[in-house]
């Protein structure tokens, strides 16, 4: 069989794809036992349309290594804060000089905003759960038919004892 050699874009290793099974993210080639890292790959896929790249340069990749090893970050973590920063705040992408650099100064200020943003909804779920609850209490109140059961059971005990 003529070899069909692709790259992994979780390892990067080059395989043939008519031997090793694989799995494939759009045109993408994955090795069947790589895992790819979703939230990795959505943070990369919005640098690259933020900046316009078709690949991350070398100086963003290495803002993400010392992000993640360095300051403890998580790549949702500094996915959010860019969303926070350019999508919520309107900042000027333009004095970002094609590099994530703010993440650091502003990822604890975003990380505060989307705990606030969830706490809001947690609240409001809380809010409808009480409206259901209500309405439920509301439906079963004309439930009375079994009250008439007991009293006549009741009369009839009463009846028993006069005997
Ligand atoms: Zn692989």
């Amino acid at each position: 069989m003529a070899k069909h050699l692709v790259k992994c874009l979780v390892c990067g290793q080059t395989f043939d794809a008519n031997i090793e099974p694989y799995k494939m993210k759009g045109r993408r080639y994955i090795h069947f036992n790589c895992k790819l890292d979703e939230d990795k790959d959505k943070l990369i896929d919005y640098i690259k349309q933020l900046f316009n790249y078709t690949t991350l340069p070398a100086k963003v990749n290495k803002q993400l290594q010392k992000f993640i090893k360095e300051n403890g970050y998580t790549y949702s973590g500094i996915y959010k804060t860019l969303i926070y920063w350019y999508e919520i705040k309107k900042s000027d992408i333009e004095k970002a000089n094609g590099g994530i650099g703010i993440v650091e100064y502003i990822y604890e200020e975003a990380k505060k905003y989307w705990q606030s943003i969830d706490t809001a909804k947690e609240k409001n779920q809380n809010a409808k759960e009480m409206e259901i609850t209500k309405v439920e209490v509301h439906i079963s109140a004309p439930k009375r038919q079994p009250m008439k059961q007991y009293r006549k059971q009741f009369t009839f005990l009463e009846d028993e004892n006069e005997q």
